[in-house]
C-alpha cells in the first residue's frame, strides 16, 4: 500500500516580503509559522479560500 502524503511543493519561500523562509513541503500555507502568525485573520481567510 503506498502512503498518499498531501504535500506541498518543494523549495517554496515565505511570501512575506524579504522573508527567505523556505517552507516544509507539510506546510500548505503561503507564509513561514512567524509571519503566518503575524498576518490578520481577514487575510488568512482569502489565503484559504484562494487555495494557494
Ligand atoms: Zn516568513
Amino acid at each position: 500500500m503506498k502512503k498518499a502524503l498531501k504535500t506541498s511543493a518543494e523549495g517554496r519561500k515565505c511570501r512575506f516580503p524579504h522573508c527567505t523562509q523556505i517552507l516544509s513541503i507539510y506546510n500548505h500555507k503561503p507564509y513561514c509559522r512567524v509571519h503566518w502568525d503575524q498576518i490578520p485573520q481577514k487575510q488568512k481567510t482569502i489565503i484559504s479560500a484562494a487555495k494557494v
